[in-house]
């Protein structure tokens, strides 16, 4: 059996991770979704509410799980007994940081090996943090992330709930 890692901030998760998600599943037996606890940059979601939010994501994916995780994420995916990570790559900045980040990995943990899908053209564009900046301005985001999130959004930029409902009736 296969285990392999999606390891992320998923702060908070779009269609764009899902999409990623959904296609690791159907290429690995099992594949553990590491929702990085303390990331270097500052989050808008606590680490439970972002793993809840995964979690919804991959209610009726069979094999497929989520835990948080901190420390070296090679330690983790030896924790869970995993061979492969998996990274999601959309334009020519992510490969950069990827690369940078896979032969770091390769250095600490020979044994891990990365495969890298290419976003779906329709999500290339999406980002946690340019979801996380229209929602906070009151912009529609249908279709780029669930409506839960959405709705977690709503709640954390309460100042703008209004903006965002009615911009919503225009989706
Ligand atoms: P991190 O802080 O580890 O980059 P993210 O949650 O931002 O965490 O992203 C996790 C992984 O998902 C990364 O490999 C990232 O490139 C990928 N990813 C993010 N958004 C998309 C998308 N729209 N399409 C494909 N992959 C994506």
């Amino acid at each position: 059996m296969t285990i392999a890692v999606y390891p992320g901030t998923f702060d908070p998760i779009t269609s764009g991770h899902a999409d990623i998600i959904k296609r690791a599943a159907s290429i690995f037996d099992k594949l553990i979704i590491g929702v990085y606890d303390k990331p270097n940059k500052q989050v808008l979601f606590s680490v439970a509410e972002r793993v809840a939010m995964v979690s919804r994501v991959i209610a009726n994916l069979p094999g497929v799980h989520v835990k948080p995780y901190s420390g070296l994420t090679a330690d983790f995916i030896h924790s869970v007994n995993g061979t492969v990570m998996i990274r999601g790559l959309r334009a020519s900045s992510d490969f950069e940081r990827e690369f940078e980040m896979a032969l770091m990995n390769k250095k600490l943990s020979p044994d891990i090996e990365l495969i890298c899908l290419m976003t779906s053209s329709e999500y290339q564009f999406l980002s946690s943090s340019l979801i996380k900046e229209v929602a906070r301005l009151g912009g529609c985001l249908k279709d780029m992330i669930p409506d839960y999130v959405a709705n977690a959004l709503k709640e954390k930029f309460s100042a703008q709930v209004t903006k965002v409902l009615e911009n919503e009736t225009k989706c």
